[in-house]
């Protein structure tokens, strides 16, 4: 774990805004010094954003590559839940704001993806975020009280929208780190397909989109982390986000118990289902980071219910006691890895 903030891009440290500074300058001057190149090279940028590490490989123009690192600045800026000057800090703080376009958009899929969850996923979880300091780094256990009255302050029903007027009432905040790097891989993909990009691989800190496949026609191979430690699988895919939440990421340990950074919006607790992590695989990075937010909370018995009712993703849900389960749309593309042999593997029939 970093001592960095705890809460997906939410704040970061001095030191991680200049090691942000120094790498992104080491990497253009490594650009600016590079001969003209053809068209089709291979160029990666690496830099540091919503808290975590963004590394952008792509085929194509150089200008591409630095006009993704500023579309992810600039979403961060708009959606960052502890930099003063974002539209979602300040809606939180106003309780009403008219916000940009785009954000209005963001904020809608969100509240559209909280209810098709049933609130699993839910945009308005801040205040207990809050309350067990995943934002702020000082993590601790909230008294029951607390807990009990910050659910109250807990509804994604509650919050109005009104073209780009959204209004939360007295006491709600809004948090989209849930969904902002799968929000944002699609904001790159569709930015890559106008310049004419056919070829990348987009990892905004192992939230993964593959547009494309590699030049020689291969489907890109995106790994999948074993909670334990190593890799569980391989996936090869194309034209995909591959996206997962796991309580392993980012959590922290009192009196022999780890409380990790994804809270049941029912319960004001972390979610505690018996799931290491969930990995989405959709066409759509913003539906997938969602969704592996949502399932996670849902626990592989209604998360498979779920799927079951569903046409838009496929999912790998690792257990805690071990298992892997896949569901079917995965069968071939899925190579599993390290302590994962495919006779550990069950997979899920879309038909039970
Ligand atoms: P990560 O940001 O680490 O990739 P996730 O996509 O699962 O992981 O998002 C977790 C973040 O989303 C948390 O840090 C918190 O800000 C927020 N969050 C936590 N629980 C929920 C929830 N039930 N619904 C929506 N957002 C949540
Ligand atoms: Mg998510």
């Amino acid at each position: 774990m970093s001592g960095l903030s705890k809460s997906g891009f939410a704040a970061r440290s001095i030191t991680a805004r200049l090691f942000a500074v120094f790498f992104a300058a080491v990497i253009a001057a490594s650009a600016v010094g590079a001969p003209a190149c053809k068209k089709d090279e291979k160029r990666s940028l690496t830099f540091f954003a919503m808290d975590t590490v963004m590394d952008i490989s792509l085929y194509g123009s150089a200008d591409a590559l630095d006009t993704a690192q500023k579309t992810v600045l600039d979403i961060e800026k708009a959606l960052s839940v502890t930099d003063a000057g974002s539209e979602i800090f300040k809606l939180n703080e106003a309780g009403a704001l008219s916000v940009s376009e785009s954000t209005a958009n963001i904020i809608k899929t969100a509240l559209a993806l909280a209810e098709r969850t049933g609130g699993a996923f839910d945009p308005t979880v801040y205040p207990l975020v809050h309350a067990w300091g995943f934002t702020t780094g000082e993590h601790r256990v909230p008294t029951d009280d607390e807990i009990a009255a910050l659910i109250k302050k807990v509804d994604y029903r509650a919050v109005e929208t009104d073209g780009g007027r959204i209004a939360l009432p007295e006491g709600f905040m809004l948090d989209l780190g849930g969904i902002a790097k799968g929000y944002a891989s699609d904001r790159l993909v569709e930015l890559f397909k106008a310049e004419g990009v056919e070829s990348a691989v987009i990892n905004l800190g192992g939230n993964v989109h593959a547009l494309g496949k590699k030049p020689s026609g291969e489907a890109w191979n995106i790994a999948i982390n074993d909670p334990a430690g190593g890799y569980a699988a391989i996936l090869a895919v194309s034209d995909r986000a591959v996206i997962t939440s796991g309580g392993y990421e980012r959590n922290f340990t009192l009196d022999g118990i780890t409380y990790c950074h994804i809270i049941d919006p029912e319960t004001g607790r972390p979610a505690d289902s018996g799931l290491a992590s969930v990995t989405v695989v959709s066409s759509s990075g913003t539906l997938a980071d969602a969704l592996s937010t949502a399932l996670y909370v849902m626990g592989l018995e209604n998360a498979v219910e779920f799927y079951r009712n569903s046409s838009d993703f496929d999912a790998v849900f690792i257990l805690e006691s071990g298992g892997m389960y896949v569901t079917e749309g995965l069968k071939d593309i899925l190579s599993p890895k390290g302590r994962f042999g495919s006779e550990a593997i069950h997979f899920i029939k879309k038909q039970p």
